[in-house]
């Protein structure tokens, strides 16, 4: 495939420069935790008590006395079985010598106790009034009060990103609102005279809108709220009045017309419209044209991102460049490094643009996706990553280590 000219345009690793570098001011919320789920931590979470709180069995068995139990190897001691402890009983008898109480797993080890003798290791005797026990080491199978966390401890940090186990540390210590960084509100907006909606019979010459869905889905797997979705033509008065009322959002995609063709009115509106463009001409592969702007307004800025209407280059653009705004406005540092793995089969030498191209990633190898070029959405659903070929990077063998980008689903 011919390669477009790129002389004059930014690289990769300058456009992640200039993204990165932008002012973010991302908002923070109180929300109740089940609707905190994949926000992050603006503020701390602490432990309101110890953990456990209190010297908890972790067996069902018996609490005894070690120092009344005779050493493993010797002869069984015989225990008085003073009662049953439950999980959740509030009280507990105190153990004098020779003296052992039936206790169940998540039940209090009662004063004077310093073990527990699983019930799978003791004899009960047939009228249940004693066991006969062979040795335990003090603290056997006993959760020593504050062992998880000290009262006033951090369980969660800020920046935490919160998954199910989060939530479960958060519900633990009673935290059923949490302070996150807000969602970033998105708005999409997809151009094109020959876009039609999914459900629509297109004409020969039409197709239908790929983007839209494929933008919502990454975008919101991002971080992002998605508040708005629209289509329109190629004519400029309609195209400047969904572009006004899209930059109401956090941040704006809109999908193409950014190139030079003469029904390309999109680089050109923005301008009008006061958004300052910061990246326009950037040598990626797939992904050119594509535009970066941010809108500033007095309370608040605007983000930006023209993406070609290629879905391939449209997907690559956001995954690559934009994440990492979105990372930044939900609280989080975009990664400073890439993960590498080995290639599965050889790859020709690249070009003059970064290359990314989508790729299977299965335990330690890569293997490569025939590449059929930026609109063919059908390869890009097989992967679960993108393989990143730096400009003219030479061919490489079977084993060649190389950086990804991970996303899912993707697969078989
Ligand atoms: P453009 O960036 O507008 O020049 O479009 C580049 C190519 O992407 C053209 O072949 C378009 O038909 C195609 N395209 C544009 N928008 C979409 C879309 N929303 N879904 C699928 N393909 C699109
Ligand atoms: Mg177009």
């Amino acid at each position: 495939m011919n390669e477009p000219d790129v002389r004059g345009h930014i690289n990769v690793a300058q456009a992640i420069s200039i993204v990165d570098a932008v002012p973010v001011r991302p908002r923070v919320v109180a929300l109740d935790a089940p609707v905190c789920l994949a926000r992050r931590l603006s503020a701390p979470v602490f432990a309101d008590r110890d953990y456990p709180p209190f010297d908890k069995s972790l067996m069902d068995g018996y609490a005894a006395r070690s120092g009344d139990l005779a050493a493993a190897d010797a002869a069984m001691s015989s225990l008085r079985v003073l009662g049953t402890i439950a999980a959740g009983s509030a009280t507990t008898f105190p153990l004098q010598p020779g003296q052992c109480a039936a206790i169940m797993t998540g039940a209090p080890i009662p004063a004077g106790a310093d073990c527990v003798v699983p019930v799978e290791s003791v004899q009960l005797s047939p009228d249940k009034e004693t066991v006969r026990v062979a040795g335990a080491k003090p603290g056997e199978f006993v959760a020593p009060r504050g062992s998880e966390a000290r009262t006033g401890q951090v369980v969660l940090q800020r920046g935490q990103r919160l998954g199910p186990a989060q939530l479960a540390a958060a519900a633990s210590v009673g935290a059923t609102r949490l302070e996150v960084f807000a969602a970033p509100t998105a708005g999409i907006l997809v151009t094109g005279d020959e876009i039609v909606p999914p459900g629509a019979m297109p004409l020969r010459h039409q197709i239908r809108d790929a983007n839209g869905p494929m933008l919502a889905a990454l975008v919101g797997e991002l971080g992002a709220s998605v508040e708005s979705s629209e289509s329109v033509g190629d004519d400029p008065e309609s195209i400047r009045a969904a572009l006004l009322a899209g930059l109401r959002h956090d941040v704006l995609f809109v999908s193409g017309g950014m190139s030079m063709g003469q029904h390309d009115h999109v680089p050109r509106l923005l301008t009008e419209l006061g958004v300052r463009i910061l990246i326009t001409k950037l040598r990626i592969k797939p992904g050119k044209p594509f535009i970066f702007g941010v809108y500033e307004k007095p309370d608040r800025t605007h983000y930006v991102f023209g993406l070609p209407g290629n879905p391939v280059s449209g997907f690559v653009c956001t995954l690559v460049l934009a994440s990492r705004l979105l990372t930044r406005l939900c609280g989080g540092t975009p990664p400073a490094q890439l993960p590498r793995s080995r290639l599965a089969e050889p790859l020709p030498a690249n070009g003059p643009r970064e290359f990314y191209q989508p790729a299977i990633l299965d335990g330690p190898n890569i293997h490569p996706l025939n590449w059929k070029g930026s609109a063919d959405v059908f390869t890009l659903a097989q992967a679960n990553c993108l393989i990143v070929r730096p400009e003219k990077h030479p061919p490489l063998a079977v084993g060649a280590e190389i950086e990804f980008i991970a996303f899912g689903p993707g697969g078989m």
